[in-house]
């Protein structure tokens, strides 16, 4: 049976793909753009604010939909702000029934008012445990890990894994790579990548968004990725025959027999032009394939989405009940770059008995 929106939004959550810059409340925005003097495209309420992120990222080219960060990323220039913004993601999650969330972040954007990469992060982690403990106050129990990006554009990708192995005791879970993929394949980044695999670390990469199978190929097989940001684009590599059978090509292959976490984020990709629709969303066939699916946000502000609108989303689309959505959940938590021991707590303590309680 198809779970209602409410079941939807208690049931445990597990949430690995979140830009902590493409989370904040428009109300949020307003006040530290008034703070710093930033002007914005409107000022007249958060909600007016609200339909403009959610309509500028709506124009189908991840190009503009980048742009829309230039304003998030404006109004968190100072520790202050970071930590306001972080806390507040935090207690989002947990009220939406997030219970495990792995939000990212590229520290090099903010440092334009002379803040350290270190002192960036600091600031976020003092606003994710703030934010933890708010959560658990209010009964909803969260664990928040950093990840930490590079843009792939630029060349500090060796500095932030850097950042990433100093702070991974501290609250920083792995790295990542983002902004555009044409013209910038991960393995302009392969030192970085070495770097952290010589460390022992963990690190998804953005890749199979916009771009296709090389993009991929790269991702896994030049540069080690543990996860899939995305990954959409594997579709290419799947061949669905008019007798209904399916044949998979040697990557696509590769991804499902290693069990590579794809960190799939449906509205975000039909924003994006990735996909056309929900209900034309390769997470359909990725899913009934039984690859590592996982069911992520990417963007909530941009996007005008939380887990529990994904998950209602797929189950619209696609007729889940709470069976699929507990899978994807065990999915998302099996793959966290959080230590094993840690990751099956929450599975058995929290996710199995959430998920047993919902279904009766
Ligand atoms: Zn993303």
């Amino acid at each position: 049976m198809e779970p209602t929106r409410e079941q939807v939004r208690s049931a445990p959550k597990v949430l690995l793909h979140d830009h902590l810059d493409g989370g904040l409340r428009p109300a949020t925005i307003l006040e530290l753009a008034e703070e710093i003097g930033h002007r914005l495209p409107t000022h007249e309420s958060a909600e007016a604010l609200g339909d403009w992120f959610a309509e500028s990222a709506d124009s189908g080219s991840l190009v503009r939909y980048l742009e829309t960060f230039d304003h998030t990323v404006a109004v968190m220039q100072t520790g202050a702000a970071l930590n306001r913004v972080a806390r507040e993601c935090v207690e989002d999650l947990a009220a939406d029934g997030v219970v495990y969330a792995e939000v990212r972040y590229a520290p090099e954007q903010h440092v334009e008012q002379g803040l350290t990469l270190d002192e960036v992060v600091a600031a976020v982690q003092e606003g994710f445990e703030a934010g933890t403990a708010a959560a658990a106050e209010a009964g909803r129990p969260i664990v928040v890990r950093q990840l930490v990006t590079a843009m792939r554009h630029q060349a500090r990708s060796m500095e932030i894994a850097e950042l990433a192995v100093a702070w991974r005791d501290r609250g920083v879970a792995g790295f990542d790579i983002a902004g555009a993929e044409a013209g910038y394949p991960p393995t302009r980044h392969l030192d970085a990548f070495e770097y952290l695999q010589r460390e022992n670390s963990h690190f998804t990469i953005h890749a199979g968004e916009a771009f296709g199978l090389p993009s991929i190929w790269q991702a896994i097989q030049w540069c080690g990725a543990d996860r899939l940001g995305h990954g959409v684009r594997i579709v290419d590599d799947i061949t669905v025959h008019d007798d209904g059978t399916v044949e998979l090509g040697r990557l696509a292959s590769y991804v499902r027999d290693q069990r590579i976490p794809l960190e799939m984020c449906p509205a975000s990709n039909v924003q994006t032009g990735a996909a056309t629709s929900i209900a034309e969303h390769p997470i359909g066939l990725l899913t009934k394939l039984r690859f590592r699916v996982t069911v992520n946000t990417d963007n909530r502000l941009m996007s005008r989405t939380s887990m529990t609108d994904e998950m209602t989303a797929l189950v619209g689309a696609f007729g889940y009940d709470l069976t699929d959505l507990r899978w994807f959940t065990i999915n998302a938590m099996k793959s966290a770059f959080l230590p094993f021991d840690e990751r099956l707590a929450i599975i058995d303590d929290v996710i199995k008995p959430g998920y047993a309680a919902l279904q009766g």
